[in-house]
């Protein structure tokens, strides 16, 4: 039989860790703890050299937190660009408007994904 990986899920849930690195939190190295969000960012200005336009990454809580700030800030950042020109700023790469946090960040819970 070969193994595909789907029968071992019940056996082995979702014990995939953080794939962050550099946070001063977990002292700038890889993180140790246990992944719970599937993150999904658009490359922004360089999504035509990734795979799918995105950058995805999975993290744990306070990991996924720390760059929803961030994202939040950058959020913000291009709301304020936008009505200073008065239109949305766009993806240099692929045109599409960056307007608000959810046009570049989403963020999915793994139990979700995984129908627990
Ligand atoms: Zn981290
Ligand atoms: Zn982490
Ligand atoms: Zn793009």
């Amino acid at each position: 039989m070969a193994d595909s990986g789907i029968d071992h899920l019940d056996f082995e849930p979702a014990k995939l860790l953080c794939e962050c690195v550099g946070c001063p939190g977990h002292g700038g190295d890889q993180c140790a703890a246990v992944a719970g969000f599937r993150v999904v960012v658009h490359a922004v200005n360089r999504c035509s050299q990734v795979e799918g336009g995105t950058v995805v990454a999975l993290l744990c809580a306070a990991c996924m937190t720390r760059r929803a700030r961030q994202a939040l800030d950058y959020g913000r950042q291009l709301e304020d660009l936008r009505e200073r020109y008065g239109r949305p700023v766009v993806c240099s790469d692929c045109g599409a408007e960056l307007s608000g946090t959810g046009a570049f960040w989403n963020v999915q819970p793994l139990a979700d994904l995984l129908g627990r």
